[in-house]
C-alpha cells in the first residue's frame, strides 16, 4: 500500500436512513476522505474513538444521537461532532450545540455546504493546529520499546493488537509526546500546544489517550512503561 502525503481523514456517518447514508458515503469517498457508515446509536458509541469526525443523526432507532454525543462527550470534550438532523426546530439546535456538538446542519441539507462544514469542523479541531505546532524536526518513525513503533508518515503504529491505523488525533498526541521524550507535559500544556485550547478546562480528553496509548504500546498497561502519568504533574514519554 502507498500512503499519499496527506493524513487520511476517518469520517464516520451515523445514519439510519439508507439513502441518505449511501449519498453521504459517496460524497465522502469522492473528495477523497474515509467514511464509515452506521445505523445505530450502539454501533456509533463502539466504534467512534477510530474516526476523526462524526456526522450524527439525532433520530435513530434506539439510543439517539442527543445520548450519543452526551457519551462521546464525557469520554472525549474535543472530538470533532457535527449533527446533521431533520430537528431543526431552535430548541433543537441549541441542545445539540449546548451538549458539545461543533456544528449542526440540518436536512435537507446542501451538499456543497455540508463539505464545508465538515472541513471547517476538520481544520479547527485538529489539522491545521497539528502543522502550525509541529515541531521543527521528529522523525517519521518512532521506535517505542523494543516491539512497536509508530509511522507517523503513514498514520499506522505496530501495537500489542497488530499493525493498526491511527486517528489524526491520536497521531498529534504522540507526535506531541514523542518529540518531547522524558520531559513532562502538563495537561494544559497538551490541551494548548494540540488543540489550541486555552483556560483551565475540564475533560478526561488528555487521560484517555494515555489509556489508548497504553493498549496500544504497553506489554502490561498496568505497569506503563512508555506512557507515563504522573499525579499531579502531568504526562511524559519515555522510550526505553
Ligand atoms: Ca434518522
Amino acid at each position: 500500500m502507498t500512503a499519499g502525503p496527506e493524513t487520511v481523514v476517518r469520517i464516520l456517518v451515523v445514519e439510519d436512513e439508507p439513502g441518505i447514508a449511501r449519498s453521504l458515503e459517496i460524497l465522502f469517498s469522492t473528495e477523497g476522505l474515509q467514511p464509515t457508515v452506521v445505523g445505530s446509536g450502539e454501533a456509533a458509541l463502539a466504534c467512534w474513538s477510530r474516526h476523526d469526525l462524526m456526522l450524527l443523526d439525532l433520530m435513530l432507532p434506539g439510543i439517539g444521537g442527543l445520548e450519543v454525543l452526551r457519551q462521546v462527550r464525557s469520554a472525549d470534550a474535543l472530538f470533532p461532532v457535527i449533527i446533521v438532523s431533520a430537528r431543526s426546530s431552535e430548541e433543537d439546535v441549541i441542545e445539540g450545540l449546548t451538549l458539545g456538538s461543533d456544528d449542526y446542519v440540518t436536512k435537507p441539507f446542501s451538499i456543497r455546504e455540508l463539505m464545508l462544514r465538515v472541513r471547517r469542523t476538520l481544520a479547527r479541531r485538529a489539522l491545521t493546529q497539528v502543522d502550525s505546532h509541529r515541531p521543527a524536526r521528529v522523525d517519521e518513525v518512532v521506535q517505542i520499546g523494543d516491539r512497536f513503533r509508530v509511522n507517523f508518515t503513514e498514520s499506522r503504529a505496530f501495537t500489542t493488537q497488530g499493525e493498526r491505523p491511527l486517528t489524526t488525533q491520536e497521531v498529534a498526541v504522540l507526535r506531541y509526546l514523542t518529540a518531547r521524550a522524558g520531559q513532562v507535559c502538563s495537561r494544559a500544556d497538551l490541551l494548548q500546544d494540540v488543540w489550541g485550547l486555552h483556560g483551565r478546562i475540564e475533560t478526561r480528553t488528555v487521560d484517555n489517550f494515555m489509556v489508548r496509548f497504553r493498549k496500544y504500546f504497553e506489554a502490561n498497561p498496568r505497569r506503563p512503561r512508555h506512557f507515563l502519568t504522573l499525579r499531579g504533574r502531568g504526562y511524559m514519554y519515555s522510550p526505553g
